[in-house]
């Protein structure tokens, strides 16, 4: 599998600075999975190339046991992983263009966020979504875009074309977004990765997509399919991923933010959640997707409730949540009465359970609609507190927003929106599964037919 890089930039030798490896030499890198080797096919001041040629080594990854997803006894030697681009690049980019991938360059630093005129060539790169998902990807960070498709056999025209392209993408970016670019969307592209995705893969790919990912149309594919065997963690990343969204564009497209701040809408349900557990008598109170915690300050100035645990799935949030409620600067006794916490509610959790009350104001709408089964279980049948209030838009009210195209939802990380009939639905169902009451109320000022912006549901058992 090769990998170029080649500039016009003059004098086009400085690629040899920036990927810190000298264009007369050949260079031979040990991976875990292979060798890369890299040389420079081109050199002259008007045009360099530098080749990444990567050897993967099927016995080596048969080793280690890691084939469980096998379909016939050679594939773990008979298979097309050494010949084509996929994560295996990636981690070789990773190992070895790693100072330019994290944009350093000792000799020549002006270079590093310099655009140049750049062309990455990949012989080979398994795509699993055609050409069109390739431009999807690349498109938007502003690449010219060939796309080959490679014949299974030349010699046996009949059997047609494979998933293989060739790919060029030309682009005037510095070199390091070019990489990152390439080691974020490579997998992308092939669906699939070779290693065992875990925790740490969400800082990687917020990490290489800083800068881009988050404003990128496809930012929800990219971060399903880098994350695709591990549901949560996709989940986190997307979380994580919107809040930097909701901060930068406050001001200008949130549509929620926008149409409903102008109405103080998002005060007003907190405070009715707020008032409404006060009233059952509750002293041990959970915010669940607290958020930046403005449900958990309203709760803080009632003297009543003596404990308080916030708990989102969003690091970022929490960190937010922590210094706009000041709780550093907090005098012990307030102090002690907050607790915030990391977690999903996907996930059973003993520290949740004991409490007299808890809320989940505008959250369920986040979570995948074949994934509430299992926030049912964590929060009715495991927690169990003694109320819960749950509210989520109503999607009827849409209409009342011209902003709002038919059908679309209120924010872009929304997987659902409900009307009141379905959300009525889906609560009684579960109350009664679980033994609890449920009564509902409308959020916010209600217009003729469509109700109101938004809709609350109060179970008690
Ligand atoms: N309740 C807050 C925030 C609502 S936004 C308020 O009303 O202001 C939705 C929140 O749900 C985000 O902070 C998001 O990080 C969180 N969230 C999404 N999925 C979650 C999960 N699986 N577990 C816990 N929190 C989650």
């Amino acid at each position: 599998m090769l990998f170029s890089i080649t500039t016009t930039h003059q004098p086009a030798t400085d690629l040899g600075y920036l990927l810190h490896k000298h264009p007369d030499k050949l260079q031979t890198f040990k991976l875990s999975f292979g060798k890369a080797h890299v040389f420079y096919p081109e050199v002259s001041d008007k045009r360099c190339t530098a080749s990444l040629l990567l050897d993967v080594d099927p016995i080596k990854l048969s080793r280690g046991g890691k084939n469980r997803h096998v379909s016939f006894a050679l594939q773990p030697y008979v298979n097309d992983r050494p010949y084509v681009a996929s994560s295996f690049l990636s981690v070789a980019i990773a190992q070895v263009y790693g100072s330019a991938l994290n944009g350093r360059c000792k000799d020549q630093p002006h270079l590093v966020d310099q655009p140049l005129p750049l062309e990455a060539h990949l012989s080979a790169v398994s795509v699993d979504g055609g050409p069109e998902l390739v431009r999807r990807l690349f498109d938007p960070l502003g690449y010219e875009v060939e796309v080959t498709q490679i014949e299974l056999d030349p010699h046996f025209p009949e059997w047609g074309q494979g998933h293989l392209y060739t790919l060029t993408l030309k682009n005037r970016v510095p070199l390091q977004a070019l990489l990152n670019h390439l080691y974020v969307l490579i997998p992308v592209l092939d669906g699939d990765k070779h290693y065992w995705v875990g925790e740490d893969e969400i800082d990687k790919l917020l990490k290489r997509g800083e800068d881009w990912l988050d404003t990128h149309p496809a930012r929800q594919e990219i971060v399903s399919r880098s994350l695709k065997h591990r549901r949560h963690l996709m989940q986190q990343a997307l979380a994580q991923l919107l809040e930097e969204d909701a901060e930068d564009s406050e001001a200008e497209d949130a549509p929620e933010e926008q149409t409903e701040t102008t109405l103080g809408l998002h005060q007003l349900r907190l405070q009715t959640v707020a008032e409404t557990i006060k009233a059952s008598g509750a002293q041990s109170v959970l915010d669940l997707g607290c958020g930046e915690g403005k449900l958990l300050r309203l709760l803080l100035q009632e003297q009543q409730f003596n404990q308080i645990l916030g708990m989102d799935v969003s690091h970022r949030s929490l960190q937010n949540a922590q210094e706009r409620l000041r709780l550093e600067e907090m005098p012990s006794r307030q102090r002690e009465r907050i607790r915030l916490k990391h977690g999903s509610l996907m996930y059973r959790d003993e520290a949740l359970s004991g409490y007299d009350a808890a809320a989940v104001a505008e959250v369920i709408e986040h979570l995948d609609a074949d994934r509430l089964k299992a926030f049912e279980k964590v929060l009715f049948k495991y927690a169990r507190p003694k109320m819960i209030v749950i509210t989520t838009p109503n999607s009827e009210y849409n209409v009342i927003w011209p902003e709002l195209s038919a059908g679309q939802f209120r924010h872009p990380d929304h997987r659902f929106e409900w009307s009141r009939a379905e959300f009525q639905n889906w609560a009684t169902q579960i109350a009664s599964e679980n033994g609890y009451s449920v009564r509902f109320a409308n959020l916010g000022p209600e217009a003729a037919e469509v109700g109101s912006p938004s809709q609350m549901g109060v179970f008690e058992r």
